[in-house]
């Protein structure tokens, strides 16, 4: 059972999660020795059991396409791991847009499952600075009591916005938190992910996808200077967090891990953002190609 402490006077509530400590650390460092993945195809049995398939065969046996498994070690009492593909490599950023596209499926499902339950989270975390802790592309989804206050980010209006398209608008938020943070929302307001129509996610793929591919380009390469911008890039390849936000006029944000949190920011609860939300929204319009 998860442990939910209030904070009474800030209203805000901390997760005790002990068993969390027992994780498995693989991020991709310990290559050459015969490292096992056990999110990978023929590790079916090692990893958890599996809750949800895309793709042929019985649970806990290959050929899935994507797979849902219980997390052996979880932080609430519903936590899924939504294993992207059988590739131990490829993710959102490069796997066939198809292939995109189902994983999208899982999410919709997997949100549309839970959400009596609470409020669902679906979230993605790449690299060590990001806080992954295995390598596979993967997301995870968990489930919050709705007695418990989420103190997160409500949809504010569009402005400096990178690209659109049938269905969504990407831009970086006036109120960014973080350099080059980006936010996907469907133009359609007022609705939650799991109403998603089945055309809108076809086009949330490739927009996610494109989004991403830019993002990683950009700040990997770093050969795109922009007078007056600071340089900054992923020091220790592709960092990032997404999520989608769990409530009423949905939309998901991404946030590039390109520098860390710091005393003035824990002391008061401000973020320091140290590149204007305009110029990356100039910067990354400038990434079309
Ligand atoms: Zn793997």
């Amino acid at each position: 059972m998860a442990k939910y402490v209030p904070d009474i006077t800030t209203n805000r509530w901390i997760i005790i999660a002990e068993g969390r400590s027992k994780r498995p650390k693989d991020t991709g460092k310990q290559q050459g020795t015969n490292k096992i993945c056990v999110f990978c195809p023929g590790f079916e049995k090692l990893s958890g059991s599996e809750v949800y398939r895309l793709g042929p065969g019985e649970p806990n046996t290959a050929g899935w396409q994507v797979r849902v498994i219980a997390n052996k070690y979880p932080i609430t009492d519903f936590h899924e791991v939504i294993i992207h593909s059988p590739d131990d490599k490829r993710d959102i950023d490069s796997l066939p847009l198809e292939h995109v596209h189902k994983i999208l499926l899982t999410f919709r499902d997997r949100y549309n499952f839970y959400s009596k339950n609470g409020h669902v989270l679906i979230f993605n975390n790449v690299g060590d600075a990001a806080g992954a802790s295995i390598s596979h592309p993967h997301s995870q989804l968990v489930v919050i009591p709705k007695q418990i206050n989420l103190d997160a980010l409500t949809f504010e209006p569009i402005m400096n916005t990178v690209g659109e398209s049938a269905h969504f608008t990407v831009f970086c938020p006036d109120f960014s938190q973080w350099p080059f943070e980006v936010w996907i929302a469907p133009k359609k307001r007022g609705e939650y992910f799991g109403q998603i129509s089945q055309e809108a996610i076809g086009d949330l793929a490739a927009v996610l996808q494109d989004t991403l591919k830019k993002l990683i380009f950009h700040l990997t390469t770093g050969q795109h200077f922009h007078p007056g911008v600071p340089m900054v890039t992923f020091k220790d390849g592709p960092a990032y967090n997404f999520y989608i936000h769990h409530g009423q006029d949905w939309y998901i944000r991404i946030i590039p891990r390109l520098v860390h949190r710091a005393g003035l920011e824990l002391g008061t609860g401000l973020s320091v953002n140290i590149i204007d939300p305009v110029d990356a929204a100039e910067i990354l319009r400038q990434e079309i190609r």
